[in-house]
């Protein structure tokens, strides 16, 4: 049997549906959907999808179409003109085109498009007679000219032209040539006798250029732009953006070709763009905008300031322009009920495209809409109070990029406020953002090499801006609406953008903007606010923007009705813990003792601590420990308090000692005053304390063997606390965690320490017992693989896979910046392994260590707690290799709120494994205190 490359839509049928994006692209499936589904059946012009299997057999093929493809395109078109009542190639009753390019994702302007395909000097007097208007027909002539000559004849040929030599260029200069001679001031004011001109002109400079004729012929006409969209998912910028995007290379892309509806007849027909709801903030209201007498690109291509499509769409941008409510009112109220339609047949916001020809509506596109983080959260929330979707398809639509861009700083609204508002155009991206302007894209890229923020500045961008966009912390537009190519890029990626900024003057060759007679120049600084669409002068203060953000919390208390994975965070204050605690951290995973001894109110800890370090004699150490133990205890009090009750990990002083010696001369000298020592004599025991390898050396646990006493003030610190907020009747949940354990002798080394402690603070402070918890990180390989080993001593495991990726790559934590670019460049490695869990090899450890940890204490507590524990995907791993919580900085707890429950709805058989044999916290929490 011969395979089907072409799928027919239109006329309430069609032979792909919404489930086949695969195969038909996005565009393409959802054509179908509209056009053949039983509860749409929308007007879409009639048309056919060429599959994405025929591009990949395309490229397989040293650029050839399949044989079979030419009998199935030519059976589809006659199915076309059938519908359409028109013939493509028909002198008198011509039917005309528009070839598509249509992936399984968007891709945003990447891509080639033909338009008015099969008009030629032969078909031109039919549709001049169709819509009664010779200089239309020609005017849409002239257009496929240029169009084709670019796309086809150039581009899609390989052609790469000199700087200022492409052929468009020199067709619009032509262009420009006829309008000047006659004075005109738009492209309106052609006549046609002028079009007639420019055509001849066009058709002459297009032979001379490229060797060429352009092709007078229907059939050559759509082959060529058939083959030129093909090529163009090969293009440089479809290239570069789906390596950002992340999308794989094979998946090709569909050709859809269609029946062309025209929106630039005259003032009775037009184009736009709408969202079922509005994608910048979330709100359930329609939201778009279209321009009379236009062609879809015109909207997108953001030259001309759309129109609103309802009031509320309005905007100080736009309001001066009519609404599509009352300029046709029944193309409106037709749009609106499809609208509603379309969303409760998705079950999802819808990002549609439309064209008006002589008040007859057409639907040329719809899709999932793109939207930034909160746009994303709120219809999430709103969905499900309205009951449209589910609580696990709410959790399901908001990816944790999207969420993290409610995490990010605003503007401080009170020295916002005291601000002078330079710029005001549309707020395209949400959030805040400072940096220092550039006007190339190219600028933006080379500047964040040497690690400086920008904010890219142009009159409107277009695709081959990608990267730069992507470099910039924020983008600024003079030109475009919201459905403008920055709009649209920057609300897939939740960068802060303003567009539309139109009393802005962009000089790119002078490097400035103008706006309202103020003049800045490359390399000043803006802020711009892309939650209002305003911009500043200088750099304004960011403040956290998640207070009082009730969707926020909603979404999340959504995630956690499914999640069972447990959420901690990595605290070292109380202040942070605080924090984490209104973020929804259930926990402390990792409290880093150490930390106490940096950044605010930490000088006189530090230099006790410095003191305990300098000592020669245990007699010496004690003294230093008995100061600094009222400090240390009273952080770990103020800790446990802040968590309310939920466990918190303490870990024991980790890092090397020499991290801390002072080097600057003032402090060393009170130092040795302190101890009573030369400065000489404080020089030779620093000098003492020096590692090769500090990294492994004298470090984590090898410290509470060696110095016995200071494990025993710090478990002395945590217990005492412990013991004290327990008689002050609050509950407590402290845990010990013993850091860079490789072998369970220095485990119970420790151990015995914390039981001694423990009976004397119970004496102490007149308790029988109280509850605690023992256990290690695992973060040495020897750790894992003796898991089964440690399981006997300890209560708990804490995975530490910052080290334990170090130690399993080999690669020093602090010193992979020298190679890792080279890495990932060359794709030695996929990702930074620092960031996200190598789950082929230090995933195997960590499996490893949860099996045999779990063979003896099959309801061991195991946790995460090194950076991977705010990653995503390592939380994804995380859950399916069983672990009970994970552990992350207070800002990424959110985050992980969300991908835990992503990750429940993606594995239902750990899901169901785990209700159904608990293994969290309280269980082995009670089991232990049986032990005790
Ligand atoms: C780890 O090694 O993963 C860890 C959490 O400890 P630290 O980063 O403090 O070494
Ligand atoms: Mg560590």
């Amino acid at each position: 049997m011969v395979k089907k490359y072409v799928y027919f839509f239109g006329n309430a049928t069609a032979e792909g549906n919404a489930s086949m994006r695969d195969l038909l692209g996005g565009k393409g499936a959802n054509l179908a959907e509209m056009a053949g589904h039983k509860d749409l059946r929308l007007p879409v012009p009639p048309g056919f999808t060429i599959t994405t299997e025929v591009c990949n057999l395309y490229y397989k093929n040293g650029k050839k179409m399949p044989v079979e493809l030419k009998a199935q395109v030519e059976a589809a078109m006659k199915k076309v003109e059938g519908a359409m009542a028109k013939k493509f190639g028909d002198p008198k009753n011509p039917l005309l085109v528009s070839v598509r390019s249509g992936a399984r994702a968007s891709m945003p302007g990447m891509m080639e498009t033909i338009l008015n395909c099969g008009l030629t000097e032969k078909t031109l007097p039919g549709l001049a007679e169709k819509f009664g208007s010779e200089r239309f027909a020609y005017d849409a002539y002239r257009r496929l000219i240029a169009m084709y000559a670019d796309v086809v004849m150039e581009k899609a040929a390989g052609i790469e032209p000199k700087e200022g030599k492409a052929i468009r260029g020199q067709l619009d200069s032509i262009l420009e040539k006829v309008k000047h001679e006659n004075h005109y001031e738009s492209d309106k004011d052609l006549k046609i006798k002028d079009l007639k001109t420019l055509i001849a002109l066009y058709k002459a400079r297009i032979k001379d250029v490229l060797g060429k004729e352009f092709p007078d012929d229907p059939s050559q006409q759509l082959w060529g732009a058939v083959m030129a969209v093909f090529n163009s998912w090969n293009g440089k910028k479809a290239i570069s953006y789906r390596r950002i995007e992340g999308i794989p290379d094979a998946w090709g892309t569909a050709v859809n070709v269609q029946s062309m509806a025209f929106g630039n007849t005259g003032d009775k027909s037009g184009t736009g763009v709408a969202f079922t709801r509005n994608p910048g903030n979330g709100d359930n209201a329609f939201y778009g905008e279209y321009l009379v007498n236009a062609q879809g690109e015109d909207v997108v291509a953001g030259t001309r300031t759309p129109s609103p499509i309802n009031k509320y769409s309005q905007s100080s941008h736009n309001k001066h322009l009519p609404i599509l409510a009352e300029w046709d009112v029944k193309v409106y109220k037709q749009i609106e009920d499809i609208r509603s339609r379309l969303e409760k047949h998705y079950r999802d916001m819808q990002d549609i495209e439309f064209t008006v020809e002589e008040g007859k509506l057409f639907m040329l596109q719809c899709r999932s809409g793109k939207r930034n983080g909160p746009a994303a959260v709120k219809m999430a929330v709103d969905m499900v109070k309205e009951k449209l979707i589910t609580k696990e398809e709410a959790v399901m639509r908001v990816k944790p990029s999207q969420l993290d861009e409610l995490l990010h700083p605003i503007i401080d609204p009170v020295e916002e406020k005291k601000a002078y508002i330079v710029g005001k155009g549309l707020p395209a991206g949400p959030g805040g953002a400072s940096g220092q302007i550039v006007f190339t894209a190219q600028a933006a890229v080379e500047w964040k090499k040497s690690g400086k923020k920008t904010i890219l500045v142009r009159e409107e961008t277009n695709p081959e801006d990608v990267e730069g966009m992507r470099a910039s912390e924020a983008i600024l537009t003079a030109r475009g609406g919201m459905t403008s190519h920055a709009a649209l890029v920057a609300r897939g990626w939740g960068k802060c953008c303003v567009v539309g900024c139109s009393e802005m003057d962009v000089n790119v060759s002078a490097k400035t903007l103008t706006v309202k007679g103020k003049m800045l120049k490359e390399g000043d600084w803006i802020t711009l606010n892309g939650t209002k669409g305003t911009f500043y002068e200088g750099r304004l203060p960011m403040i956290d923007g998640t207070e009082d953000n009730k969707d926020l919390y909603d979404f999340l208390n959504l995630c956690d009705a499914v999640r069972t994975m447990k959420i901690r965070t990595n605290a070292d204050t109380p202040e942070d813990a605080r924090k984490a605690r209104k973020f929804g951290a259930e926990g402390i995973g990792l409290f880093r003792t150490e930390h106490m001894f940096y950044g605010k109110n930490s000088e006189e800890p530090l230099f006790k601590l410095r003191k305990m370090i300098m000592s020669k004699s245990e007699e010496e150490r004690r003294v230093a420990l008995n100061e600094l133990f009222p400090h240390v205890k009273s952080d770990i009090k103020g800790t446990m308090e802040a968590m309310d009750g939920y466990p918190v990990t303490i870990r024991l002083l980790d890092p090397p000692l020499h991290e801390f010696v002072p080097h600057n001369e003032e402090a060393q000298k009170s130092l040795a005053q302190s101890l009573g020592i030369s400065a000489e004599e404080l020089q030779k025991r620093a000098d003492g304390l020096h590692e090769n390898n500090p990294m492994m050396g004298h470090r984590g646990c090898r410290l509470g063997i060696t110095y016995p006493e200071v494990t025993e003030m710090q478990v002395r610190a945590i217990l005492e606390a412990a013991a004290e907020l327990v008689k002050e009747g609050k509950k407590v949940q402290p845990e010990i965690m013993i850091p860079v354990v490789g072998a369970v002798a220095e485990l119970d080394h420790q151990k015995a320490i914390v039981d001694r402690v423990y009976a004397e603070v119970c004496k102490k402070y007149n308790l029988k017992k109280f509850d605690y918890l023992f256990g290690t990180m695992i973060e040495v390989p020897r750790a894992a693989l003796t898991a089964g080993k440690i399981a006997e001593s300890a209560e708990f495991f804490s995975f530490g896979t910052n080290d334990l990726t170090q130690m399993t790559f080999g690669f020093s934590r602090d010193d992979i910046g020298g190679f890792l670019p080279y890495y990932l460049e060359g794709e030695i490695l996929p990702e930074d392994p620092f960031q996200s869990i190598d789950e082929n090899g230090v995933g195997q450890l960590i499996e490893m260590g949860v099996t045999r940890g779990r063979s003896i204490k099959p309801k061991l507590k195991i946790g995460i707690c090194g950076e991977h524990g705010g990653d995503p995907k390592s939380i994804h791993f995380c859950y399916k290799v069983g672990m009970d919580y994970v552990s992350c900085s207070p800002y990424r707890v959110p985050i992980a709120r969300l991908a835990s429950a992503q990750a429940a709805l993606k594995n239902p058989e750990k899901t169901t494994a785990k209700s159904s044999k608990p293994v969290g916290a309280k269980g082995s929490f009670k089991k232990t205190l049986k032990s005790r």
